[in-house]
């Protein structure tokens, strides 16, 4: 399987990615995970990319093809692949579709993860990310069980940079015109599905494996 989710920031991509990923058994690339792991080990790329993502602008595609390239030729991501993040904008699926090309390979099923202006600026305002494994907590309605501690691997956990209200609103502004034509690129193409992105994240799992006939169902946590 092979699927890419869309959505605006905050809409939990990532957390149905990795949600989805162990139930289908696939990797969950986020582009946004490997840009923060470039950052953070100051590779020349990390260096590059920082500032526009600091701002909570698109770095530029150079830099993000060759990522999402390189990750795509591990082993892991050979039988298939959750993307989360990418493509962001047009000519970033059309080089998706040449590298997917190169390989005899295409995508299942696109997902659009849908959720209000208003939710997003107040889901990501509160939201903690773990500087070790990336794992996201949200202060008002998943906290973790000891503040400023991951619960997965005890790293510690942070606020974005790109998570301040107003680096929120930009973001949102991004993906309103480099991001949402791809809703009309990919329902053109026949592969577009949208679920409802607000309900507990069981809940959103179970409408996304609807959608790509996978159902059978994670059970809705009470
Ligand atoms: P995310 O974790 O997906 O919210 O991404 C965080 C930041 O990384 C974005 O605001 C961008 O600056 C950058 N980024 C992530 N994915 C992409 C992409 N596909 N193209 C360009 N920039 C990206």
């Amino acid at each position: 399987m092979r699927l890419v989710l869309l959505g605006p920031p905050g809409a939990g991509k990532g957390t149905q990615a990795r949600m989805l990923g162990e139930r289908i058994h696939a990797p969950q690339i986020a582009s946004g995970d490997l840009l923060r792991e470039a950052v953070r080990d100051s590779t020349p790329l990390g260096v590059k990319a920082r500032s526009y993502m600091d701002k909570g602008s698109l770095v530029p595609d150079e830099l993000v093809l060759k990522l999402i390239n390189s990750r795509l030729d591990q082993p892991d991501a050979k039988p298939g692949w959750i993307l989360d993040g990418f493509p962001r904008s047009v000519p970033q699926a059309e080089a998706l579709a040449g590298m997917l090309q190169q390989r005899g390979e295409t995508i299942s099923k696109v997902v659009a993860i849908n959720v209000p202006d208003d939710e997003l600026v107040k889901r990501i305002s509160g939201r903690r990310t773990c500087r070790n494994c990336n794992e996201m907590y949200q202060v008002s309605f998943d906290p973790p069980a000891k503040p400023g501690l991951c619960n997965k691997c005890g790293g510690e956990l942070y606020q974005r940079e790109d998570d301040h209200e107003d680096t929120v609103r930009h973001r949102l502004q991004v993906y309103n015109n480099e991001t949402r034509p791809l809703l009309d690129y990919y329902g053109k193409a026949g592969l577009l599905s949208e679920v409802d992105g607000i309900g507990r994240p069981e809940e959103i799992l179970n409408r996304i494996l609807a959608k790509i006939g996978e159902s059978g169902s994670a059970k809705a946590a009470s």
